[in-house]
Order: C-alpha cells, then structure tokens, then sequence
C-alpha cells in the first residue's frame, strides 16, 4: 500500500525521485518531528542502534536531581501523582501500552531486556513441570538472546543439543520465510514449550508475520515470546490482539531513552497468578512499605518488577514518550514505510547496485535496510560515508545496516545519502576497472 502511496506522489508530483523539490515536497506533506530532538552533526541514520536525545530530556533530570537535593527521602511520596517516585513507574505505562498496542496492565518498564528475558524465562519455561523442554529461536539471533536461552535450558539441566532449536535461513536469502517458520514449528510441536523470535530482526531489519506465528505456534501447545528491541516504537503492534504470551524490549533504540535506559516488558494479562521471581516493587502497591514478607503480587505487570526503578532511568524514557504522544504509531509506521520505500528506490537506480552492493533486507521489514557489500568493499564505503559525516551502522564484514527513523529522519537526507553513496562507489568502479 505504501509502494503505492510513493508511486501515486511520484507520478503526481511528476518530479525526479532524485531531485531535491521531490524529496522538500515529501517532507512537507509527511513532516517528522525531528525539531524535538537534539541532532548530531551530519546525517544520522542510527536510531536502530542508539535513538537521539529529546531536547526536553535535560529540563526533566535536572527537575528530579533538584528533588532529590531539596527533599531527598521525601521525594517517594510528597510529590503530585505519578512524579512521586514510588510510583514513578506507572508515568510511563499509559503510552508504553499505546505503542505496543496492549492493556495497560500488562506493560511495565524495568530492568534490562536480557535481564528481564531470564526473568520471565523463569515463568514461562518450567521444562520439569510441564514436560515440555525445547525452545525454538532464530540461527542468526542477536548473540544475547541466543546465550540467554541457551544457559537457561543448561540451567534446568537440559543439553542444549537436544533443547535448543534454531531456524536457519537457507540458501543465498538471509530472511525466514513464515513457511519455514512453520516447519520447524511443525517438525518440533509436541516437545517445544516456547518459540521466541525478534518481531524485527536485527542484522537484516525484516519484519516477521508476528501475528500469524503467535497463533500457528500456541494452536500447537507452545508459548509465544517475541523480542522487541527492534520493533517496538518502529512498526505498529497489537500485542493484546495477537493474544502474545511475552514480550520483552529494550528502550535505547527507537525509544530515544538514553545509552543503557530502563527496558520493558509485556506478559498477557492470563498470566496474573502464575509463579515467578519475586521482589519488592512487585508487590502490591498499597502495602508494600510495611513490609509483612507475604507476597502479594500486583495484578498485571506491575507484579514482575522487583526493584524499584532508576528514577533517572524512568523520566529519560517518559521524555521519549510525550514525543511519541503527538503521534501515533499508525502514522509513524506509514511515515516510516514512505522513508524505507524510497530509499529502497533511490538505491535500485544506482548503476552500481548489484555490482558493488545489494539489499538484504526482505520486502517485509521496519524502517531498516541492510546492505550487503561485495568483495570485502564495506570498510572502504563506510570509511568515506564518515567522512561526509553520515552515520550509519557497519556489521562487519560485509554488512552496512541504515535505518531512516520515522520521528527524525527526512526524504532530503535520503536523498543526499544516496547521492553520496553514489559517488563513492562510482569512484570504487572506476578504480575497480583502471586496475583491470
Ligand atoms: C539491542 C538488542 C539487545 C540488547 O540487550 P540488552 O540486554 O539491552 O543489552 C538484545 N536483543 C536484541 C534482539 C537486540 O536488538
């Protein structure tokens, strides 16, 4: 639908894709919000990795490093609503469960995505009790969530030759198709307790059929986790209506909240009851400070936190948020789509592509491409792309990941990447045939 959208603006707008009125007139009829943040010199296409800083982010820290001077230990209570740090927690949780597309009651922000993954592995993956002991994961998943999941079947005392199941993508594709997907479904139905994969992949940017996995996978008897680092506050999700068992996420990336900021997490709101790693903040909010040592766990996800929360942590990630809040998901996935499809189509009309580089990245994906280098040219191409201070990602050897971010990235600086893009390889070309 978004193909269509850029090609009904480039057929009415009769302009060249590669000019720059093209790329102005598609800023103006689809603006970002990018004068909300502070940019870095040049052009950065790195959101995917490290989102950029809200400019109101300073006034916010500032305010509660105030308080803290001011009134130390009375900071917890005697402040109005939800800026009293005792409930610091709950600030976040109405536009967390926006972008994820959830009830409230069962997002939180805590603690670290690996951190948390092992947390409500403790929950969901009981392979004594249940019988169940295989997990299902991506072969080329991010390095932490493969060790996360392969020490926790170690740590129930299962080889992880026998408990750990990778989907590897086959042949020259680096995607998996859904199909394949449900293979390995099929092949391990009765012996899986979970499948977990990223909603967003991280090294080639594809999209999976979240959705559709969750329900083929649970009408076989498994629980469906999905590791959101790359998607939430990238593509529109609907975790409540998918019926998703978990999610866990971390907040640095399109979530702007700073290098090592406060994750989240999602549990379907089925799971109240269920057994899990108890601490402190979990408890009920109304009794927690007299402390009686019975746990009583808060309904919802409120009752997996266990430590009180980096106030810092909570008012960086709550500034990315009031962002999010003059928008919303539906319109920054389509803003981001419009930004991945030109892109896509700038970079298929250079007359080096496919003989220098091609595009990895599925037809289904976020707002990433990846582009895969030949004959060991990456380093050299990233190299130059520096020196015109153009910020993206190399994965090395081979890989440059570029992700146009729907909050701050314009069609102008597409444009001018690509055209600098050009230009190197152009040059790489010409040296490439002086030399034959
Ligand atoms: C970024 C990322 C992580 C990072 O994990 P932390 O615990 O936040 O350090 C983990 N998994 C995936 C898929 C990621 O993209």
């Amino acid at each position: 639908m978004d193909n269509l959208i850029l090609e009904d603006q480039l057929s009415t707008l009769s302009l060249d894709p590669r000019s720059q009125a093209f790329a102005m007139k598609m800023d103006e009829q689809y603006p970002s919000l990018r004068s909300e943040f502070h940019l870095p010199e040049g052009i950065y296409f790195c959101g995917n990795s490290l989102g950029l800083q809200p400019k109101s982010l300073q006034a916010y820290v500032t305010e509660e490093l105030r308080i803290w001077a001011t009134h130390a230990i009375n900071g917890h209570f005697s402040r109005a609503g939800n800026r009293a740090w005792a409930n610091i927690d709950l600030l976040v949780v109405p536009q967390l469960a926006k972008i994820v597309g959830s009830k409230e009651k069962e997002v939180i922000a805590m603690g670290s995505l690996t951190s948390n993954l092992h947390f409500l592995m403790a929950s969901f993956y009981r392979p004594n009790v249940n019988g169940r002991y295989k997990i299902i994961i991506e072969g080329k998943a991010f390095p932490s969530d493969h060790y996360a999941i392969e020490s926790q079947i170690q740590h129930h005392g299962i080889d992880p030759e026998k408990g750990l199941v990778t989907i590897d993508p086959t042949g020259p594709s680096y995607g998996l198709t859904t199909e394949q997907i449900f293979r390995a479904i099929d092949q391990h139905a009765d012996e899986t307790a979970i499948l977990f994969l990223s909603g967003v992949q991280f090294y080639t940017g594809q999209l999976f059929e979240m959705e559709k996995i969750t329900r083929y996978a649970q009408n076989c008897g498994m629980i469906v986790g999905w590791d959101l680092a790359h998607a939430v506050g990238n593509v529109e999700l609907k975790l409540s209506e998918w019926n998703v068992d978990f999610a866990v996420w971390c907040s640095y990336k399109y979530l702007n909240s700073g290098p090592g900021a406060i994750a989240g997490l999602f549990v379907n709101e089925r799971y109240d009851g269920q057994l899990r790693l108890a601490g402190w903040w979990g408890h009920d909010r109304e009794t927690r400070f007299e402390m009686i040592n019975k746990f009583k766990p808060m309904p919802g996800a409120s009752g997996y936190q266990l430590s009180n929360p980096s106030v810092i942590d909570v008012i960086s990630l709550y500034s990315s948020l009031e962002i999010y809040g003059k928008t919303d998901m539906a319109t920054l996935t389509n803003r981001s789509n419009l930004l991945t499809r030109y892109l896509k189509k700038l970079l298929l009309d250079l007359p080096s592509y496919s003989e220098i580089f091609h595009i990895i990245t599925p037809e289904l994906s976020g707002s990433q491409l990846s582009l895969y280098f030949r004959n060991g040219k990456m380093q050299n191409v990233f190299d130059r792309l520096k020196d015109h201070k153009i910020t993206v990602d190399a994965r090395r050897p081979d890989v440059i990941r570029v992700a146009p971010t729907a909050l701050y990235n314009t069609f102008e600086e597409l444009r001018l990447f690509v055209e600098v893009l050009g230009n190197i390889l152009e040059k790489i070309l010409n040296v490439a045939t002086i030399q034959s």
